[in-house]
């Protein structure tokens, strides 16, 4: 029997396999043809050489479950932080107001950095703390860098993020507090990310680039294999999930093909890919049928989560969004916007705008016909609305303040004094 973690790279483009090594994190031959920004060339997918042939008994909040299904020496590997396990909540509400059947959220708020960020980075921290690295990088729109310095915080390891200065005031104070080293870049997050590439080289720090590391889109799959034991023994129909760069979907769908594999579901639900209309490389491409992303010069969205010019993880994403049989739609700032307090009112829960993103995306896409009505669906909820205040503030009316009397409350809210 192998030992728990054994596992090898297959490069997603040319299917090449190569042995661990923490200094490998693309094929070597695909990223030969690697331009200036762009997808990343010759991403690298996790196969582990033994799956569970049947749910772990315990938890996934517990390190061994975690071990069971994430390619590490064990359970001992993972810093004490606990990323993922959140709740999927039905709402039926929710549904009534969309109307669809079966509705739940993925609720990825409740993270200990308020976003599905954690679940990669818990991942990166246990692989650098095998391999004897001190210090990760990451490049971020805000997230990623969040969640990187609070693993990094909890494990002892030093962080440096590399974020565009625009990011949301929110997410620069808490990487700052959680100790990071925060380099706000005046450029963008494709600016920022090659600006990481580069340092990482000369400094030798570990990347934690999404969708450079391949660890990035191997921690996220959590998401998927709890969804699954949730609601074991059915499979939801269609999991919708925000697109940036495309690490998430490609973490999500990479769980639910483990465990077809490892036959504790039956099939994989389709994924749908929610962009903002101004950041929607990925969508555009899937909707001509092409297998990469034409990069969108000045990306720009209210969903700052989500605005990337060239999705790093294009080629990927969108190759697992057609293995799904899903597809892809474009939502406006407004509707984005309006989702916020449709989501928050309907199910309790407080979501950024890239996160209520999922919500203007499910409307969408039963539009255009690609979720039935009677379909059971899951809303991934990627961040908590706490990290945007401001974006969220657009979408709601400040009452102006009372004086403190009954008589003015009974006025304000329309009730007999
Ligand atoms: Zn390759």
């Amino acid at each position: 029997m192998d030992p728990m973690g054994d596992f090898v790279f297959r490069c997603s483009e040319c299917r090449q396999e190569y042995a661990e090594d923490p200094a490998l994190l693309v094929c070597p031959t695909c990223s030969a043809r690697q331009g200036p920004g762009g997808s990343t060339r010759g991403v690298l997918e996790v196969e582990l050489a033994d799956l569970p042939g049947r749910w772990p008994d315990h938890g996934p909040s517990d390190s061994r479950f975690l071990a069971e299904f994430l390619p590490v020496r064990g359970p001992g590997s993972f810093p004490t932080y606990p990323a993922g396990d959140t709740p999927l909540l039905p709402s039926p509400r929710l549904a009534t107001r969309l109307g669809v059947d079966s509705l739940w959220i993925k609720d990825d708020t409740r993270n200990p950095s308020g976003s599905t960020k954690d679940r990669a980075s818990l991942l990166v921290a246990a692989k650098a703390r095998e391999y004897g690295l001190e210090t990760i990088a990451a490049a971020s729109t805000g997230n990623a860098g969040t969640a990187l310095a609070a693993v990094g915080a909890a494990a002892g390891l030093q962080t440096v993020v590399f974020v565009p200065a625009t990011a949301p005031e929110a997410k620069l104070v808490q990487m700052l507090s959680y100790g990071a080293r925060v380099v706000p870049v005046d450029g963008t997050y494709d600016e920022a990310f090659e600006l990481c590439l580069a340092a990482c080289r000369q400094f030798g720090w570990y990347n934690r680039n999404t969708a450079f590391n391949p660890f990035t889109i191997e921690g996220k799959k959590t998401a998927a294999l709890e969804i699954a034991r949730t609601m074991d023994p059915v499979t939801p129909d269609v999991v919708v999930v925000p697109v940036g760069d495309g690490v998430i979907l490609a973490g999500v769908a990479k769980g639910f093909v483990d465990l077809e594999a490892a036959g504790l579901t039956d099939r994989v639900p389709r994924l749908v890919a929610v962009q903002p209309e101004g950041s929607a490389a990925i969508a555009h491409a899937w909707a001509v049928g092409s297998d990469d992303a034409t990069p969108v010069s000045g990306a720009h969205s209210v969903a700052d989560s989500l605005t990337v010019e060239a999705p790093r993880n294009a080629r990927l994403c969108l190759r697992q969004v057609r293995d799904s049989g899903g597809g892809a739609v474009t939502v406006s700032d407004a509707d984005i916007l309006a989702a916020i307090p449709t989501l928050a009112s309907h199910c309790g829960v407080f979501a950024e705008p890239a996160a209520a993103a999922t919500v203007a995306g499910l409307e969408a896409a039963l539009d255009a016909g690609l979720v039935e009505r009677n379909e059971s669906v899951v809303l991934l909820v990627t961040g908590t609305g706490l990290k945007d205040v401001p974006a969220a503030a657009r979408a709601v009316r400040r009452p102006e303040p009372v004086e403190p009397s009954l008589e003015r409350v009974a006025l304000r809210l329309g009730l007999q004094a």
